[in-house]
């Protein structure tokens, strides 16, 4: 795992962000949800695995409404230390803007998390304080990429579209009821 994107995008003489190392974790498997208010306000979903933080930026605040999607597109790896980054990205600097985390605590995946990350189809039970129980992430095929030829998604670095799912369950929020 890498962290050279993440490195190359940012002027750490500048920016209160973690350089940050590859490294292990202790234990349990972390995840953080950051509020990031950039030029367009959205919701950095980062899930601990191999000593990096895997990462998606979710425009739409993640609702636990079993079924509802929203759009979650990949991103590049982040320091583990980022889960407890908050503060100010300065003006005229990569993502500048206040991030808050949201929400944090641990993952559980559901199979093996390796083959779901590179299948673009990772299920996953989340131990926050606000988002909890069955939660699947799942890849949407690239529009038109079959026809050109392009290699598999999971080759390519960054900026896929996925989308994140509530699973139904004990967690899940009752849907309003239609009147
Ligand atoms: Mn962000």
């Amino acid at each position: 795992m890498s962290l050279t994107t993440y490195r190359r995008k940012r002027d750490f003489t500048a920016t209160p962000e973690p350089r940050g190392r590859t490294g292990r974790g202790a234990g349990r498997l972390a995840f953080v949800v950051q509020r990031h208010a950039a030029s367009h306000l959205h919701y950095d979903f980062r899930l601990e695995l191999d000593g990096v933080l895997k990462s998606w930026a979710v425009p739409k605040e993640p609702h636990p409404v079993p079924g509802e999607k929203r759009l979650a597109v990949h991103v590049e790896d982040h320091p583990l230390e980022y889960g407890s980054f908050h503060g100010r990205i300065p003006e005229g600097h990569y993502g500048a803007g206040s991030v808050a985390i949201w929400d944090r605590g641990w993952w559980e995946p559901v199979g093996d998390p390796h083959a779901g990350y590179r299948k673009g189809s990772l299920k996953f039970v989340l131990h926050g304080r606000r988002l909890r129980g069955g939660w699947a992430l799942v890849r949407m095929r690239p529009r038109g990429s079959r026809a050109r030829g392009e290699a598999p998604p999971g080759d390519r670095p960054g900026k896929e579209n996925w989308l994140l799912i509530k699973e139904r369950d004990a967690a899940a929020a009752a849907r309003p009821r239609a009147r």
